[in-house]
């Protein structure tokens, strides 16, 4: 213990031999936590319940991406504010985008721009993890092999969750499988699982919402008997409030459906501050509102 501390002082460094992995949001933190040996250290940058599309590098984020031996970030702008950031710090460092992973083929295109909210197709996220992962070899061999149980057994996991996701949904009748959310971010996860997804807000949280898509969406929702609207943690309640007000103005009848978890994970020691039972709570929630 003494030794390690002697080593730490000596080298500015934390211990020798650990490896210092920087992930962007939650989502990437956690899947890469799972899979890696204790020999990589995985620090996450956006707290829980933290807008990425909104987020901005504070000075204490700059150092620890500053230390990291390797940054992961979602790409496709997701995280829109930390663009020059990440650019700048892709000279000097190991930065692996989990959007450079996949095909372009096989991302959404949505008013000329690319989705950035990948995770919510398990199948794809997976397919990006194992990418990163055999980035992350690239640089540190060792690592990986020591890793190798553990990605397997975790890979596992995300597999029996798509398996699982898709089933539970194909329980909502076909004509109720319609989610409304503030935001555009389950577009993948409509494609995926075959639901229908219409957010408030476009693709980012920076762009507002007016009355025309008030008018739209309430006119859906009345028009198809939509039960349930759902909030996103992530974002103020505000907009769907705003829907909530509009249809039953019109005599429609729709109630919250529940939370969603979107851009962000819950704290690390609760349920939906991992992937997995983000993804177990948002499907379970959706299916009992809908079906
Ligand atoms: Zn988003």
């Amino acid at each position: 213990m003494f030794f390690a501390l002697l080593l730490m002082n000596c080298s500015g460094k934390s211990t020798n031999d650990k490896i210092r992995i920087v992930a962007t949001t939650g989502m990437i933190g956690d899947v890469l936590a799972s899979c890696l040996d204790t020999q990589a250290i995985v620090q996450v940058l956006m707290k829980p319940g933290v807008d990425p599309h909104l987020y901005k590098a504070t000075a204490g984020d700059v150092s620890l991406l500053l230390n990291a031996d390797i940054i992961v970030h979602n790409g496709l702008h997701l995280e829109g504010k930390m663009g020059e950031v990440l650019k700048k710090l892709s000279s000097k460092k190991v930065v692996i985008a989990m959007s450079d992973q996949l095909p372009k083929h096989q991302l959404r295109m949505i008013d000329g721009a690319h989705d950035p909210h990948l995770w919510f197709d398990v199948a794809l996220w997976t397919t990006s993890l194992q990418g990163v992962l055999k980035q992350i070899q690239r640089h540190h061999q060792t690592l990986i092999e020591r890793s190798g149980a553990r990605i397997s057994n975790y890979v596992q996991k995300l597999h029996a969750l798509d398996r699982h996701v898709d089933s539970t949904i194909a329980m909502i009748p076909k004509k109720r499988r319609i989610l409304i959310t503030a935001h555009d971010a389950f577009g993948y996860f409509g494609r995926a699982y075959d639901i229908q997804v219409i957010g408030l807000q476009g693709m980012s949280t920076l762009s507002d919402f007016g009355i025309n898509d008030l008018m739209r969406i309430g006119d859906l929702i009345i028009q198809n008997n939509v039960r349930s609207i759902f909030v996103e943690m992530s974002i103020a309640p505000r907009s769907m409030q705003a829907l909530l007000h509009n249809v039953r103005s019109r005599g429609g009848a729709v109630n919250i459906g529940g939370n969603l978890y979107a851009d962000a994970l819950d704290s690390p020691n609760t349920k939906a501050g991992t992937y997995i039972g983000m993804f177990e709570h948002n499907v379970s929630t959706i299916q009992k509102a809908l079906q």
